[in-house]
């Protein structure tokens, strides 16, 4: 019998489980997306572990490298190594493209689109807004219900047995870093940052350091795509708005502008280049989340006529876990490939399946929350480096 796979929410991680599973025998995927079109142009970048064929090569990540030996099992790489080789050729290419520059995350999204339209095996699309109660009545037994809504989940408070309405927040383990600007900008020359180069583009910027991140930084021929943040108050935050550019920057923050500025002007002294157009600033709060349950086995054996007691769903992506420092996609498409096998993997009880799931998530959740974290207390570090007091006030060494 055919199994039926509700992927609710056609964003990258929706679309590349989608793109995973259409071609599985005996699996039919029901793809529900409410916007008409991608819009997203920020650029992103995943991670080259992505399309590792080695150990070695899934471990470079300088941070990340030993978490990875000490969280997982050596048969555990092994299996989701072997995994990605048995990936179909027309979309590893793509895997591959994108895990060594940067691109519009909308790029990302319409390749996938089109890929799922080309390919012969039909995907059933709904182009609707999905409520809770839209994806419960499309559950059948037997049926598997993925949520990759975002972090914004649909489903994951609903995860929380309850005979009332579901507590907002009550599966969602938050830790906030920091608030932070991403600032992004177009450079006309070949840029390149390494940890000295941070430094010293920084030396006089006492509160405010720009710091671009290590890769973040793509020459493409003809321009530099450079994406660093700016650490700010939370009262800073408060009072700007969502998104803005380099004018209302200079006007309302002019202690990050000259900041900004003097790092830019760094930059032209080394490479006699120019700021193509504007800067494109968004404020975010840099959050590391997780949903305490990413599947429906709370609900497992219980009674009732609730849809999920006989069910199989899933947290995909941001809905289960989120990061800052750019990292999240990456950990969602891998997410979407451990999914795509475990679907395959039709003899599995319910339970081992969501078990199974859940030991995964969790994994990537230690694994990401160590890289934030140490992330973070380099940052830091670095803030304070031209201070020994401040410097050895963050310093814990025993
Ligand atoms: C400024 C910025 C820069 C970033 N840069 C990077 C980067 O360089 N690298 C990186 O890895 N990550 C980056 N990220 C994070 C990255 O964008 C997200 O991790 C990624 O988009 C998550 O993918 P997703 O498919 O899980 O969710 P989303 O991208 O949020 O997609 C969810 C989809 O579900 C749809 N949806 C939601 N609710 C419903 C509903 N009720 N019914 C139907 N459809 C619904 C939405 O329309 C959307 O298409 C960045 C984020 C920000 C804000």
């Amino acid at each position: 019998m055919s199994m039926r796979v509700h992927v609710v929410g056609a964003g990258p991680v929706g679309l590349l489980l989608t793109a995973l599973l259409q071609s599985m025998d005996g699996c039919s995927v029901h793809l529900s997306e409410k916007r008409h079109e991608y819009t997203r142009t920020r650029m992103v970048q995943l991670a080259p572990y992505l399309v590792a064929d080695s150990v070695e090569s899934y471990r470079t990540d300088s941070i990340d490298g030993d978490s990875v030996e000490a969280i997982f099992d050596p048969l555990e790489l092994e299996e989701s190594l072997a995994y990605r080789q048995s990936i179909a050729p027309d979309l590893f290419t793509l895997l591959q493209g994108w895990a060594v520059g940067f691109c519009p995350l909308n790029s990302i999204e319409r390749s996938l689109n089109d890929l799922i339209d080309a390919r012969g095996h039909s995907v059933e699309r709904i182009a609707a807004v999905v409520t809770a109660e839209d994806a419960m009545s499309m559950l059948e037994p037997g049926d598997v219900l993925v949520d990759s809504t975002g972090s914004r989940s649909l489903l994951r408070d609903q995860l929380i047995p309850t005979s009332d309405e579901p507590v907002a927040g009550a599966n969602t383990l938050t830790v906030r870093l920091e608030y932070a600007l991403v600032i992004t900008f177009l450079y006309g020359q070949p840029y390149d940052c390494n940890e000295y180069c941070k430094y010293y583009k920084n030396i006089d910027n006492t509160r405010y350091k720009f710091i671009p991140m290590v890769n973040r930084t793509h020459y493409d021929g003809s321009v530099s795509h450079v994406t660093g943040i700016v650490n700010i108050s939370a009262e800073e935050y408060e009072a700007m708005p969502s998104r803005f550019d380099g004018g209302w920057l200079r006007e309302n923050a002019p202690d990050v502008a000259r900041s900004m500025d003097r790092f830019i002007d760094g930059i032209k002294r080394e490479t006699q280049g120019e700021i193509l157009g504007d800067l494109e600033i968004v404020r975010i709060p840099l959050d590391l989340y997780r949903a305490r349950n990413a599947t429906n086995r709370q609900w497992l054996g219980g009674h009732g006529d609730h849809p999920f007691v006989h069910s199989r769903v899933f947290l995909a992506g941001d809905s289960a876990i989120g990061s800052p420092y750019f990292q999240s996609i990456s950990l969602g498409f891998e997410n979407a490939m451990f999914l795509a096998r475990l679907v395959a993997q039709r003899d599995l009880a319910v339970r081992d399946m969501l078990d199974r799931y859940e030991l995964y998530i969790y994994k990537q959740w230690l694994r990401v929350y160590m890289r934030s974290k140490m992330i973070k207390h380099n940052k830091d570090l670095f803030e304070s480096v031209d201070d020994p007091h401040a410097l050895l006030d963050k310093l814990h060494i025993y």
